[in-house]
Parts: C-alpha cells; sequence; structure tokens
C-alpha cells in the first residue's frame, strides 16, 4: 500500500490500571525522513513504540502502511524494523550465523545477508562472535536485523545514547542512506542535540498526548526563534553604511560592539546579510552564527504552558 501516510494511529489509549499512559493519541507519520519522538520521563514515549510495534494491547487503532497493528499484526509487523536501545543478541553466535537465525524465522535469501553486512560495514567480521563486537558495531548489526524483511518503517530506541561520538556519526550515515532509500525512520532520544544532527522533524509527547508535530524548522519559525549572527567589520567609518545592509537584509536588535556587529536574524537570511554588506563594501574579517536549538524551543513551549 502506498498512501503518503506511513503510520496512522487515531485515538490510541493505554491504560495501567486507572492510569492513562496514552491519552487519545492521534498522530499520522508522513512517508519518508526521520522523525525523533520526543517528550519527557513518563511521556509515554516506549508505551507509544510497543502499541506501534503490536506488544501491547490499546484502544483506538493503529496502522502501519496500511496494515492494522491489532486486526492485521502479521502484516502490520512485517512492515516495521525495530533496533532496541539494548542489542538483544546471542553473543556466542558469530555475526552471520545471527543473521542467518533471524533471516531464516523471516524467509530472507541469503543474498539480502551479505547486502546488509556490507551496509553495516561488518563483512570483516562475519565469523567473529556477537560478543567480540564493540557496543557500536553490535547496533550496527541490530539494525541489520531489523533491516532483514527491508521493511518500510525503521523504529530506533535511543539508538546513538550509548555509542561514542565517532560511532553516533557512523551511524547516522547510516540513517542517511536508510533515508535516501526512501525509508521513514522513527527514533526516540534524550538527547536533543541529537535531534538537530539527524531528525529534520519531530513529535513531542507529553502526558500521553501529542504536543507538538512539525519539522525543526517549521517549529522554530512559529515560536519566533531566531539566530544570533556576529559579525566583524574593522573599518568604523562603514558602520552608518553597515546597519542600513544589516536592516534591510532584514536584521533585528542590531548592536555595534568595537568591531563586532551582533543582531538577530531568521536563520534563512544568513547569505543575504553577508551579500548585502558586500554591496557596500564593508570587508568582514570573521563572523559566527549561533542557530535556536530544540532546547531553547522546548523551554518556550513549556513555558507556555505555565509549567
Ligand atoms: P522514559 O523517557 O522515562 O523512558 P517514556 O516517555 O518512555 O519515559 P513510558 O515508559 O511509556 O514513558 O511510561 C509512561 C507512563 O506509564 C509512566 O508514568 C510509567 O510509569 C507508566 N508505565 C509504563 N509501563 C507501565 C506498566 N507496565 N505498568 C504501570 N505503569 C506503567
Amino acid at each position: 500500500m502506498s498512501t503518503n501516510i506511513i503510520v496512522d494511529a487515531i485515538d490510541v489509549t493505554k491504560q495501567y490500571g486507572d492510569f492513562k499512559a496514552l491519552e487519545g493519541l492521534s498522530l499520522q507519520v508522513e512517508r519518508g525522513g526521520v522523525w525523533a519522538l520526543l517528550g519527557p520521563n513518563g511521556a509515554g514515549k516506549t508505551t507509544f513504540l510497543k502499541c506501534l510495534l503490536g506488544l501491547k494491547q490499546f484502544t483506538g487503532q493503529i496502522k502501519i502502511d496500511g496494515y492494522d497493528i491489532q486486526k492485521d499484526p502479521k502484516k502490520a509487523k512485517h512492515q516495521i524494523g525495530y533496533v532496541p536501545q539494548h542489542p538483544t543478541l546471542y553473543n556466542d553466535m558469530t555475526v552471520q550465523e545471527s543473521l542467518r537465525y533471524f533471516g531464516d524465522m523471516r524467509d530472507v535469501k541469503r543474498s539480502r545477508l551479505r547486502e546488509l553486512l556490507e551496509f553495516v560495514g561488518l563483512e570483516l567480521w562475519a565469523r567473529q562472535p556477537v560478543g567480540a563486537l564493540s557496543g557500536g558495531m553490535q547496533q550496527r548489526l541490530m539494525l541489520a536485523v531489523a533491516l532483514l524483511s527491508d521493511p518500510p518503517v525503521l523504529l530506533l530506541d535511543e539508538p546513538t545514547a550509548n555509542l561514542d561520538v565517532n560511532r553516533q556519526v557512523e551511524f547516522r550515515n547510516l540513517i542517511s542512506l536508510l533515508v535516501k532509500e526512501g525509508k521513514t525512520v522513527v527514533l526516540t532520544t534524550h538527547l536533543l542535540g541529537d535531534v538537530d544532527h539527524i531528525a529534520e522533524k519531530i513529535m513531542l509527547l507529553n502526558k500521553g498526548k501529542l504536543v507538538v508535530k512539525s519539522s525543526v524548522a517549521d517549529l522554530f519559525k512559529q515560536l519566533d526563534l531566531t539566530s544570533q549572527m556576529f559579525v566583524e567589520i574593522p573599518d568604523t567609518s562603514k558602520e552608518q553604511d553597515a546597519i542600513s545592509a544589516l536592516e534591510k537584509a532584514g536584521a533585528n536588535d542590531i548592536e555595534v560592539k568595537g568591531s563586532w556587529y551582533e543582531m538577530r536574524i531568521d536563520p534563512s537570511k544568513k547569505v543575504s546579510i553577508l551579500n548585502n554588506l558586500r554591496a557596500k563594501d564593508c570587508e568582514i574579517t570573521d563572523f559566527k552564527i549561533e542557530e535556536p536549538n530544540l532546547e531553547d524551543a522546548f523551554k518556550k513551549i513549556t513555558a507556555g504552558e505555565g509549567n
């Protein structure tokens, strides 16, 4: 099935006793790209992932690529690859045996196993026991297992939480390749800095409900979060020209501090600011930009809720 909505959750409620971990949650995930599922501790992220994976009963409806996870679980589950936070592999099996073991359960051709080993960069480790792999390699092997049946959706639970910086970059690169192939990736993370690098779209849960669903860029726009830009123009005789060029390019709250000009700008205006200054013959010797980040955004959202 190929509608634009790949995950369609309608009025999902999950109760533990009297407590509602998810309360009438409705959200639609459009096909393609990386979505970060965010929220404070206890917001319901894990519960929602488990509902998506068909591991929890709930009221309401969830369809994965058109298949209802409660009515047609086999087909729906076939559309999802899941990478849990902690690898669930057998340490005594080799890398190759692990892929064969899980591949046979899903009737996957041997050629696909070789393709995946190569994709996650573990060909040279094929005959090594899983227990001998580093955490980053085990994570990549889990990704290969999740990709066995070539599902259109990948769910990643805290994918980079246990990886050092270099391994995080490697993992993100793999995710980017999968997105280029057209996969939809939904990941949870506590690392907001990670989201800026990996996900262009976010869904924020709070108290079992969806609070925000947006691209990161649109969220910054909606919340009116601007970038801070700093430009160094040593020639003081150019001050008036520089200020008028900056104003013309849409800079706000311009302050001159010695040879440095500080201002707030729409993140999309960086280049026109520099071009306007050059057009007025203002020689720029240095500049830097501080982009808005999700921490600023969430502070603003929670402040708005009065929490
Ligand atoms: P975290 O970021 O801490 O992992 P989360 O957003 O994933 O949190 P969940 O684990 O989905 O949140 O939990 C949502 C709420 O449901 C929490 O208040 C939690 O205590 C409660 N909860 C989760 N599982 C159970 C359970 N099996 N029985 C009772 N309550 C539960």
